[in-house]
């Protein structure tokens, strides 16, 4: 094995390890954004580049050493071959120059394409899509997609290969001129007397070689450049990612403030025009449940979202009792969080490895296991399962298996509980839970338990946000919330809202109230016998 064979995927493992590390700390923010995503593609070739850099550096310096050799030779023979040499050489140099500059514009431009259509074969063969790919047909419109971006492709590469081949051509044609000038003067030389036919034999010979080592070596260099481009992106993406990292350090931030105060929050999304929050201004005070309620695409998670850290307002502060967040620790802020988001990630892990995800050391803590299993009531999917914790939730692997919508809710609750009722290694108990649509998809006497935990872990001091559609949910909260279009509408408790006044004319005022009552209509008007009227104004969502 060569040097650089042994080197290559050291510097290969360093560079992924490079950019993974960086792209997993950018803010959500510079995530989302394409022209991030676009960078952090091509340095996905730099990656490559690095390997391929490093054995073509091996081979300029061999060819140099052999054209030095030759050169020497040439040289002796007669100094006026040596540019003759070079200009036979020149034009494949500048040929392979061209056509490499052609194919980065080309991969450049057709970046985007090549995420899509990496995006498209993964959707066709992964399992979370083969229901739909299967029953909706879906797999015959992505498999037509696919065939169209590959015929779209194959367009772009017959493109460059003629285009190359043109310049190759024009490049042949220019050193041929070259060689027959070459020639001429030798044959100039040899009648001049200035040069033994002899000496003119062996130059000819050393002509052609020192050409091809000078068109190699030209060739490597170009090489070279165009791979230190990708490189180049590498780098620029290692710039900028520590640029866009979420800072490292800031003011400190209260282990359990008394309150959190939202002021005049704006929050608009990159990409978007109309803003997600709109001057938002609330408290959420510790050891409450506090509900966030509101239509679909109000901006309950957006909200959510901030006060966790995940984004930083536009404008507005988000402050921990006297503690702008905009300057303090993130570090400290997320160490404070637990996050049960609505779209909990399906971590293909054994059910041990989620529970614990951030909690290495409760990783065979049998105890706080046991805890979060009684909490999220699951303790019957545990028993189902052959291996118990250490069942991998990943179907498709050697002895995975998967879960269902709700088991899935109840393993997101029992990390929920593991988190917030145990410290992590930054020294902090997480006090803030947020709860985003935690019991959509379990069943009624889950979702009540659910419900009856959310508050024990209220008691015992953690701050519930609780963002819910289930307003018999909400009417148990401490404090709710109103969002509509990304303004807070209305505030107060389930009793306060619900005496609003019906003729109140501001914009949002009674939302609450209209949408408790209809869905407590729902229940009343199917519940059986002469009790029903009453259940018109008693019965719950
Ligand atoms: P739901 O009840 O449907 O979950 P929500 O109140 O939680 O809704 P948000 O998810 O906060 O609403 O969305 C608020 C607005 O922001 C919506 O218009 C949504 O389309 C937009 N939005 C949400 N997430 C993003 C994102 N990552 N990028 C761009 N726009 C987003």
């Amino acid at each position: 094995m060569g040097g650089a064979d042994r080197l290559s995927p050291r510097i290969q493992r360093t560079a992924t390890l490079t950019l993974l590390e960086r792209a997993q700390r950018v803010e959500l923010a510079s995530l989302e954004d394409p022209e991030f995503n676009r960078l952090l593609e091509s340095a996905r070739f730099g990656i490559h580049s690095v390997q391929r850099l490093t054995s073509e550096s091996v081979s300029v310096l061999s060819t140099l050493l052999s054209m030095a050799a030759t050169g020497g030779v040439l040289f002796t023979l007669s100094p006026v071959l040596l540019p003759l040499m070079v200009l036979i050489a020149a034009p494949r140099a500048w040929g392979a120059a061209v056509t490499a500059r052609r194919r980065r514009t080309s991969v450049m431009a057709w970046l985007q394409h090549l995420r899509a259509s990496q995006l498209v074969a993964q959707l066709l063969t992964q399992t979370h899509t083969a229901a739909e790919i299967r029953v909706h047909g879906v797999g015959a419109f992505l498999l037509h997609h696919f065939e169209r971006m590959a015929v779209a492709s194959d367009r772009e590469q017959a493109r460059l290969a003629a285009a190359g081949a043109r310049t190759t051509i024009a490049a042949a044609a220019a050193s041929g001129l070259a060689f027959t000038a070459t020639f001429g003067l030798l044959g100039a030389l040899v009648s001049g007397g200035h040069l033994a036919l002899a000496a003119a034999g062996t130059a000819v010979v050393a002509v052609r070689t020192g050409a091809a080592n000078v068109g190699g070596l030209l060739g490597s260099v170009n090489q070279l450049f165009e791979e230190a481009l990708y490189v180049g992106d590498l780098q620029r993406l290692t710039t900028e990612a520590d640029a866009l990292a979420i800072p490292a350090g800031g003011d400190d931030l209260p282990e359990r403030p008394a309150a959190i105060h939202v002021e005049d929050v704006c929050f608009t999304y990159t990409g978007r025009t109309t803003p997600s929050l709109d001057k938002v201004s609330l408290v959420v005070s510790t050891g409450k449940i506090v509900a966030l309620v509101g239509d679909n695409g109000a901006g309950k998670s957006t909200l959510a979202r901030l006060l966790c850290g995940l984004y930083q307002p536009d404008s507005g502060t988000i402050r921990w009792d006297d503690v702008d967040t905009a300057t303090a620790d993130r570090k400290q802020q997320f160490a404070s969080t637990v996050l049960l988001p609505q779209d909990f990630f399906r971590w293909p892990l054994t059910l041990r490895a989620i529970v614990t995800t951030g909690r290495p050391g409760h990783h065979d803590d049998a105890h706080a296991l046991g805890a979060a299993a009684d909490f999220a009531g699951m303790q019957d999917l545990l028993r189902k399962q052959d291996r118990g914790w250490d069942t991998l939730a990943a179907r498709g692997f050697e002895g995975g298996v998967d879960f269902s919508g709700g088991q899935w809710q109840q393993i997101g609750t029992a990390r929920t509980h593991l988190r917030a009722t145990t410290t992590g290694a930054e020294g902090r108990r997480p006090f803030l839970v947020v709860a985003d649509e935690p019991t959509s998809a379990l069943d009624p006497a889950a979702e009540v338990r659910a419900f009856d935990n959310l508050r024990r872990l209220a008691g015992q001091g953690a701050t519930v946000l609780l963002i819910t559609h289930r307003l018999a949910a909400s009417a148990a909260a401490d404090l709710i919330y109103v969002l509509k279009d990304g303004r807070l509408v209305e505030q107060g408790t389930h009793e306060e809202l619900m005496a609003a006044a019906p003729n109140d004319d501001r914009p949002g005022a009674g939302s609450y109230r209209t949408a408790y009552l209809l869905q407590a209509q729902q229940y009343a008007t199917r519940l059986p016998g002469p009790r029903s009227a009453d259940a018109t104004t008693t019965a719950a969502p």
